[in-house]
């Protein structure tokens, strides 16, 4: 196989599923690549949750003036959330997609503190958050314990469901005339004057315009091209429970710990919040038992009554990061025609509009906002552009 097409997409994750659909959808010939099964890295792994607010372990840690610079980043995610909206619609499936909402609970008056400061902040983004007291917050939130003085409610937070999002991305670019290659690995990207170079597991393909978005592999793809990307690649657990009858609405974090707790749409609870995986002796991610035992704990701190709830499946991703927490999103400096496209933390939540901004890119249009705070070039301070 050697073929030329208007664009070539790496990765068959939420971000190159997207991509390859609005692309397809703008009447591109297009080939996406995938070199497993769609969805199986962290597109597919993730917990669901639709984030828009700032994550408290990042502000706490970071401080107010990385928050500050973060904030056209808060504002991607919230011009993604209101693309979920829409999304079932347009792509034909039920992705069951719910926003009502995300509570941050404090049970500290230290915590109600530094979420009031979080919560100016994320306003002067344009994100509606705001403080609830301790009754206010019972009144939304039944399950809400006395112990609970008061929360963040950011209301355009909520969740979906992984698992149908990037596929069901993937089946409408096709039908629209993507060619969608799975166990297809890109060994090289040979970027040229005009057209690039892709190689892969049994062939080559040219066009005039590539898309990376290849997760934790990111930073190899940024060696293929000189661009120095310190993606950080690190396993986390998220858990699953039975089916339980209606418990809560909202997403919901805790400002003391590691948590995010939500209900799916068929009942079950997950329970995350990005505690770490660890290696086994041969150097594989495996589950950390003593991060599952955390996790649950903190979870049950809030919601005693997962004492008599089955947890049914625990499992592990790769999450990836980035230093600023910022995305990687924009063109290659120096590769006219190659963009780069990884979303950190929070990319399934992202993902709509990162595909969507990566095919405008693509296809010359007006992503309809300022890049810079995004360009792939800033960690190579000679090549930021
Ligand atoms: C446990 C866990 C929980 C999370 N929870 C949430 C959450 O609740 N909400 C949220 O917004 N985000 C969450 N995230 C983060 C989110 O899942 C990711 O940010 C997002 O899925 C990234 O999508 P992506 O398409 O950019 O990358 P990926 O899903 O990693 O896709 C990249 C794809 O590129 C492919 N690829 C790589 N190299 C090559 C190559 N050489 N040739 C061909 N293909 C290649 C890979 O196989 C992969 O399929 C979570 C992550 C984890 C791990």
């Amino acid at each position: 196989m050697d073929a030329a097409y208007d664009l070539i997409v790496v990765g068959g994750g939420a971000t190159g599923t997207a991509t390859a659909y609005w692309a397809s959808r703008a009447g591109a010939r297009v080939l996406l690549l995938e070199r497993h099964q769609l969805n199986t890295e962290a597109s597919g792994r993730n917990a669901g949750s639709l984030h828009g607010q700032i994550q408290h372990e990042p502000y706490r840690e970071l401080g107010e003036d990385w928050a500050r610079a973060w904030l056209p980043a808060l504002r991607f995610l919230a011009d993604s959330l209101e693309l979920w909206d829409g999304l079932s619609a347009e792509l034909g499936v039920d992705l069951e997609v719910r926003r009502k909402g995300g509570l941050l609970v404090a049970d500290a008056p230290e915590q109600l503190d530094w979420i009031e400061r979080k919560v100016a902040l994320e306003n002067e983004a344009g994100v509606p958050s705001r403080v609830l007291g301790g009754r206010e917050l019972r009144a939304l939130a039944p399950w809400a314990t006395d112990r609970l003085i008061g929360a963040e409610l950011c209301p355009i937070e909520g969740k979906a469901n992984p698992l149908l999002a990037g596929p069901t991305f993937a089946r409408r670019a096709a039908e629209l005339g993507a060619q969608v290659r799975t166990g297809t690995a890109v060994e090289a990207l040979e970027p040229g004057a005009g057209e690039h170079l892709v190689r892969f597991t049994g062939g080559t393909a040219r066009a005039p315009r590539v898309v990376v978005a290849a997760g934790d592999a990111m930073p190899w793809f940024g060696e293929q091209l000189g661009v120095h990307l310190p993606i950080t690649s690190e396993a986390i657990q998220a858990n699953v429970t039975e089916r339980v009858a209606p418990l809560v609405e909202h997403l919901v974090y805790y400002a003391g710990g590691r948590l995010t707790f939500k209900q799916s749409a068929s009942g079950t609870l997950l329970i995350g919040g990005g505690w770490p995986a660890r290696r086994d002796a041969q150097g594989a991610w495996v589950l950390d038992p003593d991060s599952l035992r955390a996790n649950l704990s903190t979870a049950m701190s809030l919601f005693p009554q997962l004492a008599d709830v089955r947890l049914v499946r625990t499992w592990v991703g790769i999450g990836n990061g980035t230093p600023d927490h910022r995305p990687v999103l924009g063109e290659a400096p120096g590769h006219p025609g190659v963009f780069l496209g990884l979303y950190p933390y929070m990319g399934f939540t992202a993902s709509p509009l990162m595909g969507r901004t990566l095919a405008a890119l693509a296809l010359g249009d007006d992503p309809g906002r300022d890049l810079t705070p995004f360009a792939p070039g800033r960690f190579s301070p000679a090549l930021a552009s």
